[in-house]
């Protein structure tokens, strides 16, 4: 990991509550083993439901009992944050306008619960308004994401993406072994663009976003994200820039 995991009590402010959408339950004796063909369909659900993508984590036992979770295994399905709407100036509509994309691909995500269950596997959406559990601790267990000096999680699709998780019995997942992305600290070492946009001074002597003074969850700012490189450019992009870079100074 590259940046800390600030304490997240000021997240979702604006977001409400999702609904029950479960249509089938848990089976008694779930299952723990998927098939490659029906991990495939079920990343094709995804992708005909305009997720990004899926990564995959492993949680620790002290996340799992600190969370009181009942599987290890989660899968994290990832969606682009319109930039329509977070190029926005920062507005009560906006926060709406963000929420109501929340509800919309959070109400998909109990389809994909749903198609689990029904292959015989137990399958459970973490709530990602629980302030007792970390989602980006568990993103970051995924090997397939870091946190920027925004402090925000970044993964390989985009800046803005949104995500949820669902818990799962399913034991062999493609879980990634090591994290190939923490080179974005050394690059947001040699930036700093999102700490001098700061409308409000939100980062300490540290350069830690302080979460009482953002007003990202309470007003829908996005200032630090829209002008950063990687939702800019893109993560390959920058990837590209930073190795040439490595390289000239190799020689
Ligand atoms: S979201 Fe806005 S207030 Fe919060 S750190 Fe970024 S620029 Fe600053
Ligand atoms: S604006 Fe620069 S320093 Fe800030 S998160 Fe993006 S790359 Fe890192």
């Amino acid at each position: 990991m590259c940046f800390e995991i600030m304490d997240e009590d000021f997240r979702f402010r604006y977001h409400h509550p999702l609904p029950n959408f479960y249509k089938v339950s848990n089976p008694a004796n779930p299952k723990t083993q998927i098939d490659n063909s029906v991990l495939k369909d079920l990343e094709r659900l995804a992708a005909e439901n305009n997720c990004a993508g899926i990564s995959y984590s492993k949680l620790s036992d002290d996340f799992r009992k600190e969370w009181n979770i009942d599987f290890d295994n989660v899968i994290i399905f990832k969606y682009l944050m319109s930039p329509e709407i977070l190029e926005m100036d920062q507005s009560k509509l906006k926060c709406k306008l963000i929420d109501d994309e929340f509800q919309e691909i959070g109400r998909k995500m109990y389809g994909f619960a749903d198609f689990l269950r029904k292959n015989e596997f137990s399958a459970e959406l973490l709530n990602p308004l629980d302030d007792k559990i970390s989602l980006r601790a568990i993103a970051m267990q995924s090997n397939d994401a870091v946190i920027t000096r925004s402090n925000m999680c970044l993964f390989k699709e985009g800046l803005n993406i949104g995500f949820f998780m669902i818990h799962t019995s399913i034991e062999n997942l493609p879980f990634k072994q090591e994290n190939d992305m923490c080179w974005v600290g050394e690059f947001c070492k040699t930036c700093g663009k999102c700490i001098r946009k700061c409308p409000e001074n939100a980062f300490d002597e540290n350069e830690l976003v302080l979460r009482k003074v953002c007003t990202a969850h309470r007003e829908g700012c996005s200032q630090c994200m829209l002008v950063c490189p990687f939702y800019k450019k893109g993560y390959i992009k920058i990837k590209q820039k930073y190795d040439k870079r490595v390289a000239k100074k190799r020689g």
